[in-house]
């Protein structure tokens, strides 16, 4: 068996581990396989095993990787920041976008849309100066201007966890993700973007639907 096949069996074990624990339906978590940095065969062999969720964080790679997988049923994700000037090259070319953090990219994202797009507010939930997002505290306001753009359709809320936290801070900052979703909406249809390679068996008992894995499947 190669490394590959064999990482994606744990994952997968993993995966649905944490919904035994917590009682939560497997088909609620989508793993998400995060390209970045990796090579196409390697990608081909996760696809080959029957993944179909693919993840770049920056616009060249992922138009890069579109060019070599042209298959249709490939569902591609974009997780990393954008800049304006970039919006229109991208944002009909996928099918997810995680991480709008900033009130000032919406109204480009919004115009250069055909039609809706499925997308995430992006919330810093550690408060680290370093990283993207939206405060807690503004998310609120952020939710509500991006329901003037019709073509932004925000479907949940995004987060990383701090890097060097332990899995106690970690399960703080997801469950906090939590928290300030259900406020957003008490009938909580919003999704959650949350959890990586290190955390996302935490994620998963935290709630995530979304889980966006590179390293783990790789090496
Ligand atoms: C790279 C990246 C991931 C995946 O990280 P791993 O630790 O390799 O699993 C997830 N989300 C975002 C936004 C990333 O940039």
């Amino acid at each position: 068996m190669t490394m590959i096949k064999s990482n994606a069996e744990q994952i997968v074990t993993r995966i649905q581990q944490s919904c035994d624990k917590v009682s939560r339906d497997v088909q609620e978590v989508c793993p998400i396989i995060v390209t970045k940095n990796r090579m196409n065969e390697e990608i081909q062999e996760v696809y080959s095993l029957g993944f179909r969720h693919f993840a770049e964080n920056r616009v060249e790679k992922l138009l890069e990787r579109q060019k070599a997988f042209s298959q249709e049923d490939i569902v591609w994700h974009l997780i990393g920041p954008l800049q304006k000037r970039k919006v229109k090259q991208i944002v009909n070319q996928i099918q997810y976008f995680h991480a709008i953090d900033r009130l000032s990219i919406m109204e480009e994202i919004d115009k250069r849309l055909d039609s809706p797009l499925k997308c995430f507010l992006e919330v810093n939930v550690s408060g680290e100066e370093s990283k993207h997002g939206f405060k807690t505290s503004e998310v609120f306001e952020a939710y509500e201007v991006a329901k003037q753009y019709s073509n932004i359709q925000i479907i949940g809320l995004m987060t990383m966890a701090p890097f060097e936290a332990n899995d106690e801070a970690i399960r703080n900052y997801f469950r906090e993700l939590k928290e300030v979703s259900k406020k957003l909406q008490s009938t909580s249809t919003l999704k959650l973007s949350m959890g990586m390679s290190q955390d996302y068996p935490i994620a998963i008992e935290e709630g995530s639907h979304f889980i966006r894995i590179g390293t783990a499947w790789f090496e």
